[in-house]
């Protein structure tokens, strides 16, 4: 038998309880995510930084500014989507996550996206792709290609930060997401053929085509 979701608000009382690892020590808070508890585009980012620490929240300041700008490419608002990151809490000086505090808490973004179920889960950066996909291939070669993780379609895009300091990133960013409000686009577009005609014969189609690779370049079996 499946197991039941846990609801949001009660992961989000484990994750502020949490001491299962050392980040615990040198955190203000928690930053457990924010956004839709039911969206369709669930953003995955790495850890919270210095102003996400402060104030409980990912992608603030700058960087949640131009989140905001990327998502308006792809049609949607910060409040459409839920925005999480693999780490709950900040590393110290912004290094990179460990793989064995990585281990520890992601058992927290496994739930959390259990009960959110998106349609699309968007990975930004190295950390969350490889930690979704369960790969080793790198962000460079995966970003703007459409992947699967089980019954989720899984869009690999530059972590926004990366444009700060590379700004050839920048363009990879914006093109990524306007290919993923195409392929949010497309998707409705097959939904909304399906749900209007369910005695036809099936056309040929009304679906815009899907405009990222086709063909996964990770074979995943599953996420949860
Ligand atoms: S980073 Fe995750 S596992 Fe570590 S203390 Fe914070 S919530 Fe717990």
């Amino acid at each position: 038998m499946p197991k039941p979701h846990i609801p949001l608000e009660d992961i989000r009382a484990q994750v502020e309880g949490c001491r299962k690892c050392t980040l615990a020590d040198g955190r203000t808070q928690t930053v457990f995510g924010v956004g839709n508890p039911s969206a369709r585009v669930l953003i995955v980012g790495e850890a919270p930084g210095k102003n996400e620490d402060l104030q409980g929240e990912p992608f603030v300041g700058k960087a949640g500014q131009y989140l905001n700008e990327l998502l308006a490419i792809a049609g949607l608002a910060r409040e459409d989507v839920f925005i999480a990151n693999v780490l709950k809490c900040r590393p110290p000086g912004n290094r990179d996550p460990r793989p064995e505090e990585i281990e520890l808490c992601t058992p927290y973004l496994r739930e959390q996206t259990r009960t959110i179920d998106p349609e699309f889960i968007v990975t930004l950066g190295n950390f969350s792709t490889k930690f979704i996909l369960k790969t080793e291939i790198g962000i460079t070669r995966l970003h703007g290609t459409l992947q699967r993780a089980g019954k989720f379609k899984v869009f690999p895009i530059f972590h926004p930060a990366a444009a700060i300091y590379d700004g050839s990133k920048r363009e990879a960013l914006e093109n990524d997401f306007a290919t993923l409000g195409e392929l949010l686009r497309a998707s409705d577009a097959e939904q909304a053929a399906t749900a209007s005609a369910p005695a036809q014969p099936a056309p040929e189609s009304t679906a815009e085509e899907a405009p990222a690779a086709a063909q996964p370049v990770v074979e995943q079996p599953h996420l949860l």
